[in-house]
C-alpha cells in the first residue's frame, strides 16, 4: 500500500528499496527527490520506464496538491506557505529572505501539544507529527515556487521538534548531507521549548546542528507562568545537563531564545538571571520582541527593547536581535496559525 512519501527516504533507504543489481539507481533517485525537488517519477527522465512505474506504485506522489496558498508580505519580501497534508493536518512554512541568504522556517507538527501562553500555534488543535517527507516537502516546494535555493533552515515553525525527534533529525540530516541539499550544520537550527529527554539525546548523539533553547525567562517561577513545560522539565535540570556536558557541544552550537514581554521579563533581575545562564552555558542570546498580544501580554516599546538589549550586551555577551518580519501575513514567530492577516495572496494553482 502507498503510505509513504518518497521524500521520507534517505540514500540508504533507497539502496534497500532498489534491486541489489541496480544500486547506482538509488543515488539517481535520491538525487531527483532531494536535490532536484522532483515531485513525480515522470520528472526523473534518466530512469528506465519500469523503474518510474515501480516508484509510482510504491509511493505517494501528491505533487503540489497540499499547497493551499502563498501569502506575500507587503512590508518585506517574506512569504508564508499554507499547506494541508490531510484535511486536518495543516501547517505553515515561512520564507525569510535576507540580503545574501534565504532562510526557511519549517513546521514539524500540525499544531503543538504544548500551550505556551504567548504562542499562536499552542492555541491550535494538535493533530499530529509530520513525517520526514512532509518536513522536507516544505523545503522542496518553497525552492520550486520561489525558484531559489534555501541557505538556512530553522525548525521554528509549528510544533515541538523534540516531540517528533526521529523525523526531524532524519530530515535535518538529509538537508545537510551531500546526497541531499548540502546545507552546512551551522545553518540548520533546531529549536526546543526545553524537552529534556530530547536535549539529552541530541547531545549524546553528538548531533551537529545548532540547538536553540527557548527560555523566555531564566527565573523558574516566572518561566512556569508562561510555559507549562517548566513544570515537567525544569530549566535548572536542563541548564545542569548542558553545563555538565558542555564538552560535547561545539563552540556556538547553543543559543538561548528570549521573547521580550512588556512589564514581565525585562527588569534588571531578569537581565541578571538571563546573563548568568548564558554565561554559564557559553550561549548566545537571541532576543525577540513579542509578536502577538495574548492574555494581556504586550510587546515592549522600542526604547524598552533597547534598554534591555544594552543591559546584557554591555556585559559582553553577543546578542542577535532578530527582526520580526512578515507581521502583516502572520508569518512572524509565534504567529503561525493566526487566522486573519493582511498582505496579499497568490493562488496556489
Ligand atoms: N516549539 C519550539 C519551536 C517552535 S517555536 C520552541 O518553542 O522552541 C519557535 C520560536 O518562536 C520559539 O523561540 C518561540 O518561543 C518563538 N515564539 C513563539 N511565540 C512567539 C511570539 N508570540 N512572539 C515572538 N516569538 C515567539
Ligand atoms: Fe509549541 Fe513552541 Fe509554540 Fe510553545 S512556543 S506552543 S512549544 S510551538
Amino acid at each position: 500500500m502507498k503510505t509513504e512519501l518518497a521524500q521520507s527516504l534517505n540514500l540508504e533507504d533507497w539502496q534497500s528499496w532498489i534491486l541489489p543489481d541496480a544500486k547506482y539507481r538509488a543515488a539517481q533517485i535520491n538525487h531527483w527527490v532531494h536535490k532536484k525537488n522532483a515531485l513525480s517519477p515522470d520528472e526523473m527522465s534518466d530512469l528506465p520506464l519500469a523503474m518510474r512505474e515501480r516508484l509510482a506504485r510504491d509511493f505517494e506522489w501528491p505533487g503540489e496538491s497540499m499547497l493551499q496558498s502563498i501569502r506575500f508580505s507587503d512590508a518585506d519580501q517574506t512569504a508564508k506557505f499554507s499547506l494541508a497534508f490531510e484535511p486536518n493536518k495543516k501547517i505553515e512554512t515561512v520564507w525569510l529572505p535576507y540580503e545574501n541568504r534565504q532562510s526557511l522556517c519549517v513546521s514539524v507538527q500540525s499544531g503543538c501539544s504544548l500551550d505556551c501562553s504567548f504562542c499562536a500555534t499552542g492555541k491550535m488543535k494538535f493533530t499530529g507529527n509530520l513525517s520526514a517527507g512532509q518536513i522536507l516537502l516544505q523545503v522542496y516546494l518553497a525552492r520550486r515556487r520561489m525558484n531559489k535555493d534555501v541557505t538556512n533552515i530553522v525548525f521554528m515553525g509549528m510544533g515541538e521538534p523534540f516531540y517528533n525527534y526521529d523525523n526531524v533529525m532524519k530530515a535535518a540530516l538529509i538537508l545537510h548531507s551531500d546526497f541531499g541539499s548540502g546545507i552546512s550544520t551551522r545553518r540548520i537550527t533546531v529549536s526546543t521549548s526545553g524537552v529534556l529527554p530530547g536535549i539529552e539525546r541530541f547531545v549524546r548523539e553528538k548531533q551537529p546542528f545548532k540547538l536553540a533553547l527557548s527560555l523566555h525567562s531564566a527565573i523558574p517561577e516566572k518561566r512556569a507562568k508562561i510555559m507549562d513545560i517548566e513544570k515537567k522539565f525544569p530549566m535548572d535540570d536542563i541548564v545542569k545537563f548542558l553545563y555538565d556536558n558542555r564538552s560535547e557541544l561545539k563552540p556556538n552550537q547553543l543559543m538561548i531564545e528570549y521573547i521580550m514581554i512588556k512589564d514581565f521579563n525585562m527588569g534588571s533581575e531578569d537581565a541578571d538571571s538571563l546573563f548568568k545562564v548564558a554565561k554559564k552555558l557559553d550561549a548566545k542570546i537571541n532576543l525577540i520582541p513579542l509578536n502577538t498580544a495574548f492574555a494581556g501580554m504586550e510587546r515592549p516599546s522600542d526604547s524598552e527593547i533597547d534598554t534591555f538589549w544594552r543591559s546584557i550586551r554591555d556585559r559582553g555577551i553577543v546578542i542577535i536581535n532578530r527582526r520580526s518580519p512578515a507581521k502583516d501575513i502572520d508569518g512572524a514567530c509565534g504567529m503561525l496559525a493566526l487566522k486573519e492577516s493582511t498582505g496579499h495572496n497568490e493562488p496556489a494553482a
